[in-house]
């Protein structure tokens, strides 16, 4: 079972396609989000999520929040100054968090946190939960995205697919029927992050033409204002650690009312001093404080515009995404910002999650007619010399793609190559599936000497374009052939069984296949060799030649790969001298 999961700063969230619909998983005690909070207590089992969460300004030190931005970051890259744990470097640099005496890496903080979502997913759902899709921002770097692989191996899950947040947001919005070339901008506000990508969609795949932010951005600003606010309206002054907890809890829920309520009135029993408390907070309040923040995020979205070379324009939609941008206050400003009204169909706080588990059935092969970021499920290449099977894509590869390599003629005077296009994954070519064949003519040449590029092409709909091209003449040859990427789940799961099966003999075969192809090159040459300088050697040496290449035809004819390595080195060995009395031979006489 594959599931999706949004794998948040502040948030995360895991969900799971069934009979033709996404359905977000929530936790025993019903509630969808959790809280992306690790909390390591003096005794026992980590806590995670929001028991973790109510914690946090009790424990601060050993409560752990907002892990991701630390995944896969040094401790001078990453953005540590305001986090109330500790974080400190290791030998090479990498972030790490300092609970009492132990060191977490980033990764395995957020292992837990997916270790909790897979567990709620395999209870609600009573099946082993395995793979995963797992979403990063836009931006995470490639030791970033490793570092979310690693959280989810070590949490149980195979991560089958990274997923940028923006496209598994245009995903959930359906923004991938919107046609060719069509640009859409993702305005994503969070807890604590603000993320804005600039998305187009180019045969069937998103591709990110920019992204811009800042990490240390969102709700959660707001929220500490809005409890300063509150603080200063009810008259406290100095408070302490719990009561500034409950202010802010206070604020936060203060603010969601705002979402669609015009004013809240707030009584506060207990203050520090003994004595009740009470005031009236309005959306314009709230408005007037959060406008500030908000009006940071414009610079990056103007920046995300240019870096992509767009104006307002030409984005045929905006999305939002994120909790923060249930605020009516936020949808205006997007509105204002790119000159029209964002796109609100979706529950912003769940549609990166329910694109990763769209994604999830794509990937499963629940969700059928849907190429878009797909993959090729096994390995293309064509056949070489002695009946192997050369990979030029390797399976899993994302498409589209393209990927070429070079070959030559193995005979003199060879006056055309058979261009075998293979797919699966076995070492020798009549072992996989042959998707089609056509020759290449060129020019007739020594061994070794003609060249022959061979691409593949493949695009969006799996279609596999292969190109043949002899680079001296320029004469080439251009075959489509069927989707490689439309092959049933039997058949894949067929050929990966029989790769494994068959791994060692295929190696064998592989190994055996190479040998042979050095030793029928070795031996003629060898007696060649033997012919024109085989006088000026020793006897012996001369005998010892005869019983190497003696041994060598044995180990070809028995079939058995490293006999014949063996024979083929030790031949190698006896005819060093044999090699540069040739050598010396022909720079006295050149032929
Ligand atoms: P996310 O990181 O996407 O889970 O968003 C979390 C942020 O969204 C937090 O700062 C929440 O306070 C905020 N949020 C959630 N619901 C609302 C709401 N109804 N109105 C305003 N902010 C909200």
């Amino acid at each position: 079972m594959i599931v999706g999961i949004d794998l948040g700063t502040t948030n995360s969230l895991v969900g799971v396609y069934d009979a033709g619909f996404v359905t977000l998983i929530a936790d025993p005690e019903g509630v969808l989000l959790t809280p992306s909070v690790v909390h390591f207590p003096e005794a026992g089992e980590p806590l995670v999520g929001r028991a973790a969460a109510r914690l946090r300004t009790v424990f601060p030190e050993r409560t752990v929040y907002s892990a991701k931005r630390l995944m896969g970051a040094s401790v001078g890259e990453a953005d540590v100054e305001d986090l109330a744990y500790r974080v400190e470097g290791s030998k090479a640099g990498a972030a790490r968090v300092r609970v009492d005496g132990k060191l977490y890496l980033p990764e395995e903080v957020c292992a837990r946190i997916l270790a909790k979502l897979k567990a709620d997913a395999e209870r609600a759902l009573g099946v082993v939960v395995d793979k995963a899709v797992v979403t990063v921002p836009a931006y995470f770097n490639d030791g970033q995205r490793n570092a979310t692989k690693r959280a989810g191996e070590l949490a149980g899950l195979e991560v089958v697919r990274i997923l940028n947040e923006p496209t598994a947001a245009a995903l959930a919005y359906g923004l991938d029927k919107l046609g060719e070339h069509c640009r859409v901008a993702v305005f994503d506000l969070g807890g604590g992050t603000f993320d804005i990508s600039i998305l187009e969609l180019n045969a069937g795949v998103f591709q990110v033409l920019a992204t811009n932010g800042n990490t240390r951005l969102g709700g959660d600003d707001i929220d500490l204002r809005l409890a300063d606010w509150i603080a200063e309206r009810l008259g406290v002054t100095a408070p302490d650690i719990t009561l500034t907890a409950r202010l802010q809890e206070l604020a936060r829920d203060t603010k969601h009312r705002l979402s669609s309520e015009m004013e809240v009135t707030l009584a506060v029993p207990f203050l520090n001093d003994g004595r009740s408390g009470h005031c009236v907070c309005t959306r314009a309040d709230l408005e007037r404080l959060a406008m500030p923040l908000l009006e940071r995020t414009r610079a990056h979205c103007l920046r995300a515009l240019a870096d992509a070379g767009l104006v307002q324009a030409d984005l045929q939609e905006v999305i939002v995404v994120g909790g923060s941008t249930r605020m009516p206050l936020v949808r205006r400003f997007v509105e204002e910002v790119f000159g029209r009204c964002p796109n609100t169909t979706q529950n912003p706080d769940e549609a990166v999650a329910i694109g990763a588990t769209l994604q999830a059935a794509i990937l499963s092969g629940a969700l059928h007619n849907v190429v878009l970021l797909d993959i090729i499920p096994l390995s293309l290449g064509i056949e070489t010399f002695g009946g192997l099977m050369n990979v030029i894509i390797p399976r899993n590869t994302t498409i589209p793609f393209k990927a070429g390599e070079m070959f030559t003629n193995a005979l003199a005077g060879q006056q055309s190559m058979l261009v075998r296009v293979l797919q699966g994954e076995r070492e020798m070519a009549k072992d996989n599936w042959e998707l089609g064949r056509f020759e290449i003519p060129f020019e007739p040449l020594p061994k070794g000497q003609a060249r022959v590029g061979v691409q593949f092409e493949i695009d969006a709909d799996g279609i596999l374009a292969v190109l043949a091209r002899d680079t001296r003449t320029g004469v080439e040859r251009v075959v489509k052939l069927t989707s490689a990427v439309d092959v049933s789940d039997d058949a894949i799961e067929k050929m990966l069984e029989e790769s494994l099966e068959h791994a060692f003999e295929d190696m064998n075969a592989r190994v055996f296949t190479e040998a042979r192809l050095k030793a029928e090159e070795m031996l003629p040459s060898v007696r060649v060799a033997l012919s024109r300088v085989g006088a000026q050697l020793e006897t012996t040496e001369v005998v010892e030649i005869e019983r190497c290449i003696e041994a060598v035809e044995k180990a070809v004819e028995s079939g058995a790969a490293q006999p014949l390595k063996r024979a083929t080195f030790a031949l190698d060995e006896a005819t060093q001298r044999l090699a540069t009395l040739l050598v010396q031979s022909a720079m006295k006489s050149p032929v």
